[in-house]
């Protein structure tokens, strides 16, 4: 059995799902999705980001629009250029790369993003609507990745115990709501957890979220345990990433592992790209 999740193939079967329904809803409505992206200041990874987003559009066939603004924009500018973007009929999607800087608030740009077009599932209303278990809003992408990936190795969730480690609003947070959706039974362990280890160690999936290289070991994992790694690091500042779980010590008892680099990360600009495509089958009424 295949025990490594290969997030860079999965994401890459979705991209190619993509295309062609927007090739199919273009020829059926004469029109195609809308992502626009806003940047502010010039934070190299940021840039990167929001660059891969623009080609990911592009090649998928999306109109796409990438706005930057200067570091020092005032949080009006980018409210103007949100408003602006909420009622342009072509954008299904606006997208504010996150870190702002300092003096804009950032809760009070992704609130007035029309929950309509917030695709990163950022929105309150979005949050409320996953809590309540509806269909109807976004799910934020990483989360939603992790579902994907699971859903499409055919692991079963429903009645799995699931950890969680970390409780962001990203990634802790949504994720646990969405494997309680899947019927599965839910535990999340943050920095004051007591006896961490033999929490996760009761775990069937172990989603590690945390943000600290290797954190997760083999004596923390039960046999045959699923591992889901989000986390991205870097040690000493050399290049390689490394995920929240010591891979190569935990690989000979689980069954299922994501690597990182090549797991969950490309999963969440996939999963970008299917709110757009969800957002605009909403606009052209084919869904
Ligand atoms: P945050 O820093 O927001 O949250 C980290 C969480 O880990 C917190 O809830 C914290 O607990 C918990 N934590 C920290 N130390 C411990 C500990 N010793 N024991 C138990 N829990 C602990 O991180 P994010 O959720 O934003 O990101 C987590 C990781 O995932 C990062 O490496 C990030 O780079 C990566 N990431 C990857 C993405 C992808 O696309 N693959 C997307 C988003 C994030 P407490 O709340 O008590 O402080």
């Amino acid at each position: 059995m295949e025990k490594i999740i290969n997030g860079k193939e999965i994401s890459q079967n979705i991209k190619d799902e993509i295309k062609l329904e927007i090739e199919n809803l273009k020829k059926e409505t004469g029109k195609i999705p809308g992502l626009a992206v806003i940047l502010v200041g010039n934070d190299p990874a940021s840039n990167v980001y929001v660059g891969s987003k623009e080609k990911t559009c592009l090649s998928l066939g999306f109109y796409s629009e990438k706005y930057v603004l200067p570091e020092n924009a005032s949080e009006d500018e980018l409210l103007d250029k949100i408003n602006e973007l909420n009622k342009n009929v072509d954008i299904d999607g606006i997208l504010v790369q996150l870190p702002l800087p300092k003096h804009i608030n950032s809760d009070k740009i992704l609130n007035s993003i029309l929950p309509e077009k917030d695709v990163d599932g950022f929105h309150p209303i979005n949050v409320g609507k996953l809590m309540i278990g509806a269909d109807d809003g976004f799910f934020p992408c990483t989360p939603y990745g992790i579902i994907e990936l699971l859903k499409r190795k055919n692991i079963k969730i429903d009645g799995k115990n699931a950890v969680i480690v970390g409780r962001s609003n990203i990634v802790g947070k949504p994720i646990s709501l969405m494997l309680l959706k899947e019927n599965a039974t839910v535990t999340i362990c943050h920095s004051r957890t007591k006896d961490l280890n033999s929490v996760v160690k009761g775990a069937d999936i172990i989603v590690a979220a945390i943000g600290k290289a290797k954190f997760i070991n083999k004596d923390m994992v039960k046999d045959g345990a699923i591992i889901i790694d989000v986390g991205i690091n870097r040690i000493d500042g050399s290049t390689k990433l490394y995920g929240d779980v010591d891979y190569d010590s935990v690989f000979d008892k689980i069954s299922y592992i994501t690597p990182v680099p090549g797991g969950v990360g490309p999963m969440t600009i996939a999963m970008l790209m299917k709110n757009t495509l969800i957002s605009f089958k909403r606009r052209v009424n084919k869904i």
